[in-house]
């Protein structure tokens, strides 16, 4: 079966993914005049869009940059409940994009990195603040800052190159001495020595409210939204892109965009596109009882996770674990996560936690995927934001789009998130 998506001005579309990519995406390629269609198996699942900790975290402009094969990565992963984990079984497939990572520790190769996620940071708010005031959600935006807490001298001192160098990229901060971080978050344990605070970071007040309220907007502006699990792309021999599920079924339009998160590199391989993507998985618990205890997101430096006040209650969140991303999730990460924040906030309530686990897209150059396929001008890939889907999700649309309409310097401009980068 061929199904056609129906005719407009511009042209169809048809997005293979529902998360807030593929979702923001959508919104912007309907308000340029094309015709869109969703392709997704689940468009109410526990995706990463939907349960991720919140954070609009536009100071995170650094790649990734522990090499895998470090004594402190090696440390962190002999540690059974440490911040990384790795699935023996997920190694052969991970091997190509670990040693990518490892090539990082090029002090070029990591600015040129930087520099391309700070300019695309750089916009955050330009997009996102109109999206949410489009989907009526305008007051779910908390720009209350993020405060980066160190329980040691070391700690603090380690990162200090960091925080110079999200300084001379545009990020600013300021050092919270101990007394003032103790009057600004009352509920948390006294035993942080240091913090920074990034005032730009911001929080949202329920990520799911967002995706939903997408879905919501993009279906009454027009959007065909169909359930199915896209297993490869095709070309058909008038040079349209499709995409075919495991039953058979094909769709066709004028344009393809792969929007399908951590499970876009099969995708792009159907084509003979080469990627670097992993599934890094991640973990949160959130506690309903207990938002009160923040007034914003604190990041806890040296054991690598975050909490955040949310709508749904105080969420923790963190790990990287490397497995399948359909793999089952280990419920020790979970208790080792609500041991934290025991330990962290005194009075929290952990009786009736909400457990998550969803998996992160994640590049080894921490750099998205926002760019035509190099086998067909046709199809577009928006994937791998990792850390940052959330905060970039408004940002990578409007980018999408520009795509999609051929603007002249679009491709120029996004360079750096080509794929070419992986064939290199
Ligand atoms: C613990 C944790 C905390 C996080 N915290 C933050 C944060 O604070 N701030 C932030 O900015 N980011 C955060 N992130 C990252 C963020 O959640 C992701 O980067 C983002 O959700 C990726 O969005 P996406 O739309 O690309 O993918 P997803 O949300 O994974 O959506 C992909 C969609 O594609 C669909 N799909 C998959 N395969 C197919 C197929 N074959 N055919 C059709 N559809 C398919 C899926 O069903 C899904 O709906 C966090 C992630 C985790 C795990």
């Amino acid at each position: 079966m061929v199904s056609e998506v129906s005719t407009s001005a511009r042209g169809h579309v048809l997005i293979v993914g529902a998360g807030v990519v593929g979702l923001a995406s959508a919104r912007d390629a309907l308000a340029r005049g094309w015709q869109v269609t969703l392709l997704d198996p689940d468009f109410e699942s526990a995706r990463a869009s939907s349960f991720n900790a919140g954070g609009i975290g536009i100071s995170e402009v650094l790649p990734l940059a522990v090499s895998p094969f470090s004594l402190k990565a090696i440390g962190w992963l002999l540690d059974p409940l440490g911040p990384l984990a790795v699935r023996w079984t997920a190694l052969p497939r991970m091997l190509p994009w670990a040693l990518a990572l490892a090539r990082m520790q090029d002090r070029d190769r990591y600015l040129a990195a930087a520099r391309a996620l700070a300019a695309l940071m750089s916009t955050v708010y330009d997009d996102l603040v109109p999206m949410l005031q489009d989907l009526g959600l305008a007051g779910h935006l908390h720009r209350d800052g993020a405060l980066t807490v160190f329980e040691t001298e070391k700690g603090f001192r380690d990162e200090q190159p960091e925080w110079a160098l999200r300084r001379e990229l545009g990020v600013a901060w300021r050092e919270v001495p101990a007394d003032e971080l103790a009057a600004m978050e009352p509920g948390l344990a006294r035993v942080f020595h240091r913090a920074i605070m990034a005032d730009d970071w911001g929080t949202v007040e329920d990520p799911r409210s967002i995706v939903q309220a997408l879905g919501r907007q993009v279906r009454e502006r027009g959007a065909r939204f169909i359930q199915g699990r896209a297993a490869g792309l095709f070309i058909d021999p008038q040079g349209r892109p499709g995409a075919r599920d495991a039953d058979g079924r094909r769709w066709t339009a004028d344009r393809l965009v792969v929007a399908a998160g951590a499970w876009s590199d099969r995708l792009a391989a159907s084509l003979g596109d080469r990627v670097l993507l992993t599934a890094e998985r991640g973990y949160t618990v959130t506690l309903p009882q207990s938002r009160a205890l923040l007034n914003r997101e604190v990041i806890f430096a040296e054991r690598k996770f975050v909490a955040s006040p949310l709508g749904p209650g105080l969420r923790v969140g963190g790990t990287a674990e490397f497995a399948a991303a359909d793999a089952p999730a280990n419920p020790a990460r979970h208790r080792a996560l609500l041991r934290l924040a025991q330990k962290f906030f005194p009075s929290a309530q952990v009786d009736d936690p909400v457990l998550w686990m969803g998996a992160r897209p994640t590049t080894p150059d921490s750099l998205p995927v926002i760019g035509a396929s190099l086998r067909n001008p046709r199809v577009l890939y928006a994937f791998g934001h990792g850390h940052v889907g959330l905060t970039l999700g408004a940002t990578t649309a409007r980018h999408v789009g520009r795509l999609l309409d051929d603007e002249a310097g679009a491709a120029g401009d996004l360079a750096a998130f080509s794929l070419q980068r992986f064939s290199t």
